[in-house]
């Protein structure tokens, strides 16, 4: 298959090269980063886009995929489809899929879990929006890419997804190292607190998975010295953008405002910035009730 690849950097690069390795025939386009093995260079987003029955777009936010959409859709044959696979707003995922259908062409939203590991190994996790053609005809691509692609409903169901499992993820992260500290003081042993927790009602990914004390638990980011990982920052993003999703449903959503100040404080007045989303423990070591 012709596809297009417009953002290369961290995930997009990897995921690329996977499309390539695969046999397809790949044109990249990014304002800095290097083609990946096996991607040809185009010299501009639209012609990566020129002539391709998929282009995938991998940006870091909504008003960059806008600027980008508005390249690259005018240009497209019609019947193609564009796949954005960044974390967006609902309402720019939405609105940039609606330009694609107006023009003639197909859409999904479809967001990724599974971070730079998962791009680079074809692991990914893809939640996608869409209709159902559109879905079928990039689900072969998301296989070689990823292991999973889940089909959530119409435009801007994936990136709501996506919001939504990250908003849990943030919150119970918190909950689990704020837990950790007060069994620290409680004078509770941290493998004793892990075997109670990860086997009781207590449990989660943030516990089981991707334990935040060193030592303990699976290997994670707290045994590399809280390097990313997923970094803060990132998930500072995702909560953002959820905090803004559900200011524009009207959403109540008070746990998930209270965790994107959290976030907000960690990494842009604390020294969060840059380390693993799991550093809230030592976070939360460090300071008392008042
Ligand atoms: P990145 O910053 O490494 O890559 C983004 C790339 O887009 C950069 O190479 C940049 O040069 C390029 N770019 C910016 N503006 C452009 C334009 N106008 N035209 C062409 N290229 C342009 O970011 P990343 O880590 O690859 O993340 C990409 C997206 O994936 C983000 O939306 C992020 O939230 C999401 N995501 C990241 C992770 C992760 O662990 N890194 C996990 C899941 C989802």
């Amino acid at each position: 298959m012709k596809i297009g690849f417009i953002g290369l950097g961290n995930m997009g690069g990897p995921m690329a090269a996977n499309l390539a390795a695969a046999g397809h025939e790949v044109t990249g386009f990014d304002l800095a980063a290097p083609m990946p093995e096996g991607v040809t260079k185009a010299d501009t987003a639209a012609d990566a886009a020129k002539g391709a029955e998929v282009v995938i777009t991998m940006l870091p936010n909504g008003d960059i995929l806008r600027k980008v959409a508005a390249e690259i859709i005018p240009v497209m044959d019609k019947g193609a489809c564009h796949a954005d696979c960044s974390t967006v707003d609902v309402d720019s995922a939405r609105a940039v899929a609606d330009q694609a259908i107006e023009a003639g062409l197909l859409a999904v939203d479809a967001p990724v879990s599974g971070g730079v590991g998962g791009a680079a190994g074809g692991t990914l996790t893809f939640m996608a929006g869409g209709s159902e053609e559109a879905f079928d005809k990039v689900k072969p691509l998301f296989d070689i890419m990823g292991q999973k692609a889940v089909h959530c409903g119409p435009s801007g169901n994936g990136q709501a997804a996506k919001i939504c499992n990250n908003m849990i993820l943030g919150a119970t992260m918190i909950v689990t190292c704020e837990a950790f500290a007060l069994a620290d003081k409680l004078g509770l042993d941290r493998q004793a607190m892990f075997d109670v927790v990860s086997t009781s009602s207590g449990q989660s990914w943030s516990m089981n998975t991707y334990c935040p004390a060193p030592g303990v638990g699976p290997k994670s980011p707290a045994d590399n010295d809280y390097k990313p990982g997923f970094a803060s920052d990132l998930m500072l993003k995702d909560l953002r953008l959820a905090m803004q999703a559900a200011e524009s449903a009207d959403a109540d959503t008070p746990l998930g405002e209270a965790a994107m100040e959290l976030y907000a404080r960690f990494v842009e007045q604390e020294d969060g910035a840059g380390t693993d989303f799991s550093a809230m423990l030592p976070r939360f070591e460090k300071r008392g009730h008042g």
